[in-house]
């Protein structure tokens, strides 16, 4: 295995899952270090330094939301969370606490793939406050100009739908949380009025989308949050 290779962390205890994704992600030339425990896994991030944590929430010695929040105190590592299903509220609350995707078991390898791509992509074109235009299909903003176009028409916004989008446009190809983008766009005293995020998020996809009730830019992640396409890659 080559040494430059990304070095993927991962920490699940089912022995069988956790043998078949480390063979599935060896095999796409990643390194992989895995782990059965929480405190096993936050003291490998600490001596190997990975490019990329792959965290199963459910484990046996401490939770994996707490995994994620002794991490976040020192590292910035990119976090995909693994959780069973209809977890919402797990998901919810581990992106809240720092980490930047999930998938629900069982998922696809092939997804898993590329959210590890894209967020290894998005660590190495970091700092990325230099972003000037943002462009998905016919979706084009100009975050500095403040004007956004759908393929040659240009688009007028609210400064608050335009505001929502920013944030959106920050995270492309990633899961924003309700409570995340409450916070970011209305503020901290706004995080629980959750109908505000539905109404907005409804006006930005009817100036948008070509179908609003099927949205292609502006994703919707049930139970959790939004997720703007980012286009092909
Ligand atoms: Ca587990």
């Amino acid at each position: 295995m080559n040494p430059t290779n990304p070095l993927l962390l991962l920490i699940e205890d089912d022995p069988q899952f956790q043998m078949l994704l480390s063979t599935t992600l060896e095999s796409q030339d990643y390194q992989v270090l895995s782990h059965a425990t929480g405190l096993e896994g936050l003291i490998a991030a600490r001596n190997r330094q990975p490019n990329l944590l792959i965290l199963d929430l459910g484990l046996p010695d401490i939770d994996g939301q707490e995994v994620i929040r002794q991490l976040r105190k020192w590292s910035e590592v990119p976090i995909i969370v693994l959780s069973a299903r209809n977890q919402e509220s797990e998901i919810t609350q581990a992106l809240d606490n720092g980490a930047d995707d999930y998938l629900t078991k069982p998922f696809s390898t092939a997804v898993l793939m590329s959210r590890i791509k894209a967020l290894l992509r998005r660590v190495a074109r970091l700092p990325s406050g230099a972003l000037e235009v943002f462009q998905a299909g016919e979706l084009k903003i100009e975050l500095t100009r403040r004007r956004v176009f759908v393929g040659e028409q240009e688009v007028s916004l609210t400064p608050i739908e335009f505001n929502l989008l920013c944030v959106l446009v920050r995270h492309a190809g990633f899961v924003v949380t309700h409570r995340q983008l409450l916070e970011k766009v209305w503020g901290p005293s706004y995080i629980e009025h959750s109908h505000y995020l539905r109404i907005y998020m409804g006006q930005l996809r009817h100036k948008l989308e070509v179908n609003p009730a099927r949205p292609r830019y502006l994703l919707t992640e049930a139970g959790v949050g939004y997720r703007l396409y980012e286009g092909e890659n």
